[in-house]
């Protein structure tokens, strides 16, 4: 350890960690050359293919197939056959010994999915492992356990499957998403066809191998993969009953305008930008350990991150020197580092997005700070930023940055800070920090949000249901509320 730094009247901290590197081991993960479409039960040989690499080297990981009109048509068929032929007709109870069964496996499987997820989707070991996994299992735990309620669900009801769902993830959570999607389907009685993102195929295919595992039968889930147009395609297939989407806003849209009509159902989960409120009265260290949660986790790829920081003006020094000061203590590096806070960035496109948005903060007149901290020299690599001085005009308060970037306003009184903090197209979620209960319920009352976390953030649990307001989409995931989308009327 190097030498002590001595802070007013606190105690002496090390200036600098010096941290040996605790490897999570690549090698309990075997990654195939190449990948099939998982299709009916059996893999099938793709007409197309591209390659997915690790975002922290840029290496080449595995080639996938790239799902053409015919594939995906291929994939529709199996789901509905399996839907008409058995799976929907099965006894509730035995559906869920299926998910009991999945859930089981991802428990078991849980390290190996944990180091596949960072290894192709660059997020910290410590996050997939203690966050990713464990989450997932529990969903299909949850919702095996609704599998055979669901008229205690929806009393006065006889709740029928809709059929065939396709759903289309985004590359911030693969895992999670999937397990968000495909288990309150399966438990109401669905099939489905999942497309994940094109940069974050690997741990859906290994769920398809779970799926085999499990001896799920054929065709009750299909997993396709490739690019936006495969997913157009899914969304579009006249044979697919529900879409369920979850992605950026403009996509979401292009989804809603293409399927209006059709008596598809729907429900979009979209973007964010949410506000993370800090009252004169909170406990400070407390509230920076969540802002640096809401913001960091995950490198900001997060729909409901916390990424505009409101503090009221008479904390708002000391909260940002003590942010400032945590900020310098957060690793950024190789993802499958046990030490690591903040891996690699999903994407050569996302990176680059992240910049864009970034300079345009500068420009705009924001002022612009990052701790120092070296940055690997292959890889996509941003480091923790914040921004002071923002404006509510400016585009880094306004947009989605998906990164790892604070934009830091300040407000006077809590209708302020409401004001401010529902001016935004979206509406995902929010955080409110305060020692005062009944402030808490007065704000959480007013703010336009589908989730709001009280002295916490990012806190997640299949009980409870997640949403949006405005154009961060609509219809709920999670909890009793995710199974209506499954249901028909
Ligand atoms: P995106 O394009 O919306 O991707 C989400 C999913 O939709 C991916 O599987 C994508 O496939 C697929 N897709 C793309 N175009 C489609 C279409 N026309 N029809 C059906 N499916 C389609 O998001 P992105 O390009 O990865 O990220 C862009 C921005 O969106 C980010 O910077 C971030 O602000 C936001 N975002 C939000 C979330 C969230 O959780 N709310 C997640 C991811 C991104 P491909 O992967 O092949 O493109
Ligand atoms: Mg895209």
């Amino acid at each position: 350890m190097s030498e002590l730094e001595r802070k007013q009247e606190r105690a002496p901290v090390p200036a600098g960690w010096d941290y040996a590197s605790a490897p999570e081991a690549r090698d309990i993960v075997s990654i195939r050359e190449r990948y099939g479409l998982y299709v009916g039960g059996d893999w099938v040989e793709p007409a197309e293919a591209y390659t997915t690499i690790d975002p922290a080297s840029e290496e080449p990981l595995a080639e996938v197939g790239q799902a053409s009109p015919a594939e995906v048509d291929g994939a529709v068929a199996a789901a509905r056959d399996a839907f008409e032929n058995g799976w929907s007709d099965l006894p509730a109870a035995e559906r869920a010994k299926y998910l009991f069964r999945i859930a089981r496996i991802l428990q078991e499987r849980a390290r190996e999915l944990a180091v596949l997820e960072s290894l192709n989707g660059g997020k910290p070991i410590k996050e997939s492992r203690d966050v990713d996994l464990p989450l997932a299992a529990a969903h299909f735990f949850y919702y095996a356990g609704w599998a055979d309620k669901l008229e205690y669900a929806y009393p006065n009801r006889k709740p029928r499957p809709i059929g065939v769902a396709g759903q289309i993830i985004p590359w911030n959570f693969p895992l999670l998403m999937l397990a968000w999607k495909i288990a309150p389907a399966l438990a109401a009685g669905n099939t489905v066809v999942l497309k994940p993102a094109e940069t974050t195929p690997l741990t859906a295919l290994a769920f398809a191998d779970i799926c085999q595992q499990a001896d799920l039968p054929p065709g009750v889930v299909n997993i396709i993969t490739g690019g936006g147009e495969t997913g157009r395609m899914l969304v579009e297939h006249s044979d697919v009953d529900k879409v369920a989407f979850t992605g950026s806003t403009e996509v979401g849209r292009a989804i809603a305008r293409s399927i209006a009509g059709t008596g598809k159902r729907l429900t979009l989960e979209l973007g964010g930008k949410a506000a993370n409120i800090v009252f004169d009265d909170a406990p400070i260290d407390q509230a920076v350990e969540g802002i640096v949660n809401g913001i960091f986790f995950n490198q900001g790829h997060v729909c409901c991150a916390g990424s505009r920081l409101l503090v009221q003006e008479s904390v708002a020094d000391e909260v940002l020197a003590r942010l400032k000061r945590r900020m310098t203590t957060l690793r950024v590096g190789d993802p499958l580092d046990k030490n690591t806070d903040i891996g690699a960035i999903n994407s050569a496109a996302q990176l680059e997005r992240i910049r864009e948005l970034s300079a345009a903060g500068e420009s705009e007149g924001a002022d612009r700070w990052s701790p120092p901290c070296e940055l690997p020299a292959r890889g996509f690599w941003f480091a923790p930023t914040l921004f002071t001085g923002v404006s509510q005009a400016h585009r880094i308060a306004r947009e989605e940055i998906f990164g790892p970037v604070l934009s830091v306003l300040t407000f006077r009184t809590p209708a302020e800070a409401v004001e401010k903090a529902n001016n935004t197209p979206y509406g995902l979620s929010a955080g409110v920090w305060t020692e005062k209960g009944s402030r808490i319920l007065a704000i959480a009352d007013k703010l336009r949000a589908g989730v709001v976390w009280a002295n916490t953030f990012n806190k997640f649990d299949p009980a409870s249901p997640f949403g949006g307001y405005k154009e961060s989409g609509y219809g709920r995931e999670g909890g009793r509320h995710g199974l209506e989308a499954y249901l028909a009327h």
